[in-house]
């Protein structure tokens, strides 16, 4: 795998979490991939990315069924397609310990995987009562990710070939990693106006 790291390398320098299948990682329900270009090959040689996919590291199996987001009353459920199983229990608890671990990783960013019900961070398809699909969900390990780590920069890597979008995201890891070490030393007043200069 392109630039794949250990959680535990003591030499990483811009430390990302990605949606493991946009490394290239054969993880989808299919045992294919959505392997991303600018990540592996232009912004991974900066970088020592921590892959999770949610559905295999929670136990979905691989291949397996397709899921979907759909409402459910005053909630959001993630569902098998065909079967209709309920799987949101199995990924929020996942999600919920998965997300602890990578606190702990001194994270300077991630980037999630656009439109899949467990890594999307907005403007997922819910079907609502009639079966019709609404662009307003959130994926489920993205909801709990983006709760626990407010000011981590996230984004999708659809978002990310815009160029600005792009800028703006590598900027933000950039500005997140260098605010990070500041203050886990001994730190002055003069060195926090000296990095917001
Ligand atoms: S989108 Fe997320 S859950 Fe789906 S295959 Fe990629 S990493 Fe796994």
């Amino acid at each position: 795998m392109h630039n794949k790291v250990s959680e535990s390398s003591p030499t990483v320098s811009l430390r990302i979490g990605v949606s493991s299948c946009l490394l290239g990682q054969k993880v989808r329900y299919d045992r294919g991939h959505k392997r991303d270009r600018f990540l592996t090959d232009e912004l991974g040689p900066f970088v020592d990315w921590v892959p999770v996919c949610p559905e295999v590291e929670s136990g979905l199996g691989l291949p397996r069924p397709t899921m979907h987001l759909t409402k459910n009353a005053d909630s959001v459920v993630l569902i098998e397609t065909k079967s209709g199983l309920d799987h949101t229990r199995t990924m929020e608890v996942f999600s919920r310990r998965r997300v602890r671990e990578l606190r702990e990783l001194d994270l300077s960013g991630y980037v999630l995987k656009k439109d899949s019900p467990s890594c999307g961070m907005a403007r997922v398809k819910v079907r609502n009562e009639k079966g019709m699909p609404d662009r307003n969900g959130i994926g489920v390990f993205a909801a709990i990710l983006l709760q626990a780590l407010p000011d981590l920069p996230i984004e999708e890597e659809g978002r990310l070939h815009d160029a600005r979008l792009r800028e703006n995201f590598i900027e933000r890891i950039f500005a997140f990693q260098r605010l990070n070490r500041l203050f886990t030393g001994r730190w002055t007043p003069r060195q926090v106006v000296a990095f917001h200069t």
